[in-house]
């Protein structure tokens, strides 16, 4: 049995399914492996160190309750047990909680949370400044750490609908837009759009067929399957993009910094 990384999986994902889930608690109580994981102390990605003596069970003290409590003072809180790491860099420590039902290993918490971690890697693993970082990609991010993949493709579809709205402007403005435009599926909007668009994007409009298809038959499971592939597609489309404005900003540049030496020199 290969342990899973329990570390970058979402809240309520599977950690482990099957006959041997017991050896698979035990596996993740003595792990001592470390992970790449975002730390929100650092700032940036490092590396997380899991402790072998940890949280084997956590207990939360019962607050405001007037009687005595026959046997237990503690209760649980749906968690069975946690394991605790710490960040290399800085120490801080993260926290991550289990619950065993039926063959199940499931992780249903974990601080900091999911979706921060995630949210965290997107800015510190790529060239998008975090200003110009779709709001529905964090929100995607934010829905896919609960789980609700259906709902992340629905976002992640929107990233698509954006930037294909923004290169539609644009050609429109350069007069250049075709005059079927309104009427082609999007697919061909993609290719029609080619010169506005992030090449990598045109190459791979299929994804958008994907992304609906997510949407309107696929299962959750289906989409999580999925979810990775096209997540890392869209980043690199906008790292694409990000690259082409910042370009479009230096050229601008230097023709103004040309045309003001031409008017310097032809004096
Ligand atoms: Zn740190």
């Amino acid at each position: 049995m290969t342990k899973a990384d329990y570390v970058n999986k979402g809240l309520y994902e599977t950690v482990y399914e099957g006959d041997q889930r017991r050896r698979c608690v035990l596996e993740i109580k003595n792990d001592t492996a470390s992970y790449r994981a975002y730390c929100i102390q650092c700032t940036s990605m490092s590396v997380f160190k899991a402790e072998s003596q940890n949280v084997a069970q956590i207990h939360v003290p019962v607050v405001g309750h007037y009687e005595t409590p026959k046997d237990d003072t503690r209760f649980y809180c749906d968690i069975d047990f946690g394991k605790r790491l710490h960040c290399a860099m800085c120490g801080m420590f993260m926290s991550v909680y289990f619950k065993v039902i039926g063959n199940k290993v499931v992780k249903v918490g974990s601080y900091p949370s999911t979706a921060d971690l995630d949210r965290g890697k997107l800015i510190s693993e790529n060239s998008i400044p975090k200003s110009r970082i779709p709001k529905e990609l964090a929100t995607a991010i934010g829905l896919k750490a609960h789980g609700v993949y259906i709902g992340a493709y629905a976002y992640l579809r929107r990233v698509y609908e954006t930037l294909i709205e923004s290169a539609r402007k644009k050609a429109e403005q350069d007069g250049v837009l075709a005059e079927n435009f309104e009427t082609m599926r999007i697919k061909e909007k993609i290719k029609a759009l080619s010169d506005y668009l992030p090449e990598y994007m045109v190459e791979t409009r299929d994804a958008y067929g994907i992304l609906s298809k997510g949407i309107h038959e696929l299962s959750e499971e289906d989409c999580k399957t999925g979810y990775d592939v096209l997540y890392n597609l869209i980043v690199l489309i906008l790292e694409d993009q990000e690259e082409r404005r910042k370009k479009e900003l230096r050229k601008k540049d230097i023709s103004n910094a040309i045309n003001i030496l031409n008017g310097k020199f032809s004096d």
